[in-house]
């Protein structure tokens, strides 16, 4: 049996009494999904002492270097979110890979990174409409995962998490329908071998309370990785709520 897990990116949004605000509201109480949330770098410590407080979720990176340490300026190192108290990192995230030119293969090293410290990399992987139109979902997200299972033991995977998140339904609204996001997660699974079976595969792109059900009740969908809908703390515990 798979946990569920609910993850919260709230990108770049926030200040510092939004935070406070938020995991002062945050209700998890009668959530048994695991669940966690993922600020911008400068809130992770105030993020880390609400989750030890609470004890009811973990905090998360929304990048990393694929560096250890030295002479990258701006860059933050698996160590350094380690010591924040920080247990997920997200890895290649479709805004990465395309404001940012993240490549596949920059994204492995960054999965490599984070399991060399122990943080549980959150791959995200996804095909944008056009790829969709022209039917190359599959071979997108099998290209995304072959990069790093080049670089990994395939036990790895037993130590991270899978995000789909189609490009086209991030931020817009629009949701994969659960039968077509189903089928995506199933070819996902079958993709990681033989540990597939353990590996928690969240769906991401405009879950809100409203749509979580639907999504969650599909045998291959373990969760969510929410973007807007994880600013409002109600919101997001509705959504953490509705993954049993
Ligand atoms: C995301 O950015 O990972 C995401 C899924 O965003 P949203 O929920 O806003 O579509």
């Amino acid at each position: 049996m798979r946990i569920s897990l609910v993850a919260a990116n709230w990108k770049m949004n926030g200040n510092r009494t939004f935070a406070e605000r938020f995991f002062t509201d945050l209700e998890l109480e009668s959530v048994s999904a695991d669940v966690v949330v993922c600020p911008p770098f400068p809130y992770l410590s105030l993020a880390a002492r609400a989750a030890e407080e609470k004890g009811s979720f973990a905090v998360g990176g929304q990048n990393l270097s694929h560096e250890l340490d030295g002479a990258f300026t701006g860059e933050v190192s698996a160590h350094m979110l380690l010591d924040c108290n920080v247990r997920y990192v997200i890895v290649g995230h479709s805004e990465r890979r395309s404001f940012y030119h993240e490549t596949s293969e920059l994204v492995a090293k960054k999965f490599v990174a984070a399991q060399a410290v122990n943080l549980i990399p959150i791959l995200c992987v996804g095909e944008t409409l056009q790829e969709r139109d022209q039917g190359h979902t599959l071979e997108v997200v099998a290209s995304q995962l072959q990069a790093v299972k080049a670089v990994i033991e395939e036990d790895a995977w037993k130590r991270s998490v899978v995000a789909y998140e189609p490009v086209w339904a991030i931020g817009t609204g629009k949701t994969a329908s659960p039968e077509e996001a189903q089928s995506v997660h199933k070819f996902i699974r079958t993709q990681l071998g033989d540990v597939g079976s353990k590996v928690q595969i969240l769906y991401g792109g405009s879950v809100k309370s409203a749509n979580a059900s639907a999504l969650f009740a599909q045998a291959d969908i373990d969760g969510a990785l929410v973007g807007g809908a994880s600013l409002d703390a109600r919101e997001f515990a509705g959504i953490c709520r509705a993954a049993v």
